[in-house]
C-alpha cells in the first residue's frame, strides 16, 4: 500500500504497545519492531483492494494521487517521527530495503535485475495468495483509492477530536 498507510499502521502499533507497556522496556521495543515490521506484509497483501498499479500509469490521476500520498506521507512522518520513529521505520523497512536501497541502486547502475533475489516483498505476495485470494483486485481501478482515503480521513477526524 502507500507510504501514509504504512506510517499510520506503525504509529498505531507503537501507540498500542506503549499503552500496554508504558515504561520503555526492551520488550516494548522488540514488540514494536516485530509487529510493525511484519505489518508491512499483511498491509501489502491487502493492497489488492486498493488503486496500486505496479508501474506508472499515463494520465494525470496516477500523478495526482501519488503526489498526494507522498506529500501526506512525509507530512505524517514529520509530525510523528520524534515520538513514533521506531514504529514508523519498522513499518516501512520492507519498502526502504526493496525500493529505496535495492531497486534504486539497480536503476542508478542501469542493471534492472540487480538484487532482485534479495527482495522481501514476495512474502507479501505469498500471504496474499494464501489469505486474500478471494478479495477483488482494484489495483488498476481509480475508485480503489477509497479504502486508503477513508483511512486518512479517519486519522484526520481522530487527530482533531483529540487535540
Ligand atoms: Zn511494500
Amino acid at each position: 500500500m502507500q507510504l501514509p498507510t504504512h506510517v499510520l499502521v506503525g504509529i498505531f502499533i507503537q501507540y498500542v504497545v506503549n499503552s500496554l507497556l508504558p515504561t520503555p522496556t526492551w520488550l516494548a521495543i522488540v514488540l514494536i519492531l516485530t509487529f510493525s515490521f511484519f505489518s508491512h506484509f499483511i498491509v501489502d497483501a491487502i493492497a489488492k483492494i486498493t488503486y496500486h498499479p505496479p508501474t506508472r500509469e499515463p494520465g494525470k490521476f496516477w500523478l495526482y494521487w501519488h503526489s498526494f500520498v507522498y506529500g501526506f506521507g512525509i507530512f505524517l512522518i514529520l509530525l510523528y517521527f520524534q515520538i513514533y520513529w521506531i514504529g514508523i521505520l519498522a513499518a516501512n523497512a520492507v519498502d526502504i530495503w526493496d525500493w529505496c536501497f535495492l531497486r534504486n541502486y539497480a536503476t542508478r547502475t542501469s542493471r534492472p535485475d540487480w538484487g532482485k533475489k534479495y527482495y522481501i516483498h514476495p512474502i507479501a505476495n505469498k500471504i496474499r495468495t494464501m489469505l486474500f485470494s478471494r478479495l477483488p483486485n482494484f489495483n488498476h481501478t481509480k475508485s480503489g483509492i477509497l479504502p486508503e482515503l477513508l483511512l486518512y480521513i479517519g486519522w484526520l477526524i481522530l487527530y482533531f477530536a483529540t487535540l
